[in-house]
């Protein structure tokens, strides 16, 4: 299970983007990295399709380690480790564990 999640929102502790925040759009559970929306820009060359149509520069996010970034709680708003937390719920008589994400700073399941 990974720490950060599509959609968590995250400060940047390490690199060009050091102190600024973003949403993550994408996670690579592989290679432990995540892709944060307007954080560590890359010019990627587009080609054209079709002759005749000329290819084009856009930037796109760069994936981050996750080392890079700290979850900012929902809850309290403040960068944080992630906890794992399991549980066991009774929920309609089936017995089932279920694993939360705690923040260290405030102790509230992310
Ligand atoms: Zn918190």
């Amino acid at each position: 299970m990974m720490k950060i999640k599509k959609g968590d929102n995250v400060l940047v502790i390490a690199g060009k983007d050091r102190g600024r925040k973003g949403k993550v759009i994408d996670v690579l559970p592989k290679e432990e990295r995540v892709v944060i929306e307007g954080i560590n820009l890359r010019k990627k060359h587009v080609r054209p399709r079709r002759s005749g149509e000329k290819g084009q520069i856009v930037s796109m996010p760069g994936p981050l380690h996750i080392s890079n970034v700290k979850l900012l709680c929902p809850n309290c708003g403040k960068p944080t480790r992630v906890g794992f937390e399991v549980v066991k719920s009774n929920k309609e008589g089936l017995r089932k564990k279920e694993k939360y994400r705690v923040c260290k700073k405030c102790g509230a399941k992310i």
